[in-house]
């Protein structure tokens, strides 16, 4: 068994806003009863996180009451350049931000094509240490810097700030919609993936 998680990701914040940002989110996700205020441990890949809080439940569309009795149950909120990714699997296709063909990155058995993937294996790796390197498209001939691209299924998303929730049932639109606004409007991309 898994642990499955979900992350918000905000796209277009600056490195400078995203610290101020991260904490008006969680007074607000700690005032509205989503998360606990405490920080415990309760989250994977990071020390500590924010436990569900009493009215976690309006935030999921279906609401688990064993969600307490899971030892990652937590918020996570990430700061600072980070390639999100869905843990686990393939990226299955990229789209090019000029031409929009759809590139398949994986065969019918879903193993990476290396000759496809090795345009952008590079630079999503590097992306995180503060490059930004363009990809040739396969079909167009043009570059786009990396972070440009369209991923299937969001398998990747670029930024410097993600609101990871661990193992919550899947997230109402309305909460996703209302945080995405509370972040000034900022292009969000929801991941969702396992470890
Ligand atoms: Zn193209």
């Amino acid at each position: 068994m898994g642990d499955w998680f979900q992350t918000i990701v905000d796209t277009e914040v600056s490195p400078g806003e995203a610290q101020g940002l991260a904490a008006n989110m969680l007074d607000w996700l700690i005032a509205d009863g989503f998360v606990s205020a405490e920080r415990t441990d309760c989250v994977l890949g990071a020390d500590a996180g924010h436990a569900p809080g009493t009215r976690y439940a309006e935030a999921v569309e279906d609401p688990d009451p064993e969600l307490v009795n899971v030892w990652s149950n937590g918020l996570h909120v990430s700061v600072g350049r980070t390639v999100f990714d869905a843990g686990q699997g393939e990226p299955s296709a990229v789209t090019c931000p000029h031409c929009a063909t759809e590139l398949p990155l994986v065969d019918e058995c879903w193993t990476l094509i290396d000759e496809r993937w090795d345009r952008f294996r590079a630079a999503v790796g590097s992306w995180a240490d503060g490059d930004d390197e363009p990809v040739a498209c396969a079909s167009c001939g043009r570059t786009a810097p990396v972070h440009t691209w369209i991923w299937a299924d969001d398998h990747f998303a670029f930024g410097h700030l993600g609101f990871t929730f661990w193992n919550w049932p899947t997230l109402r639109a309305e909460f996703v919609a209302d945080l995405s606004r509370r972040l000034g409007g900022h292009r969000t991309v929801l991941l969702e993936g396992k470890l």
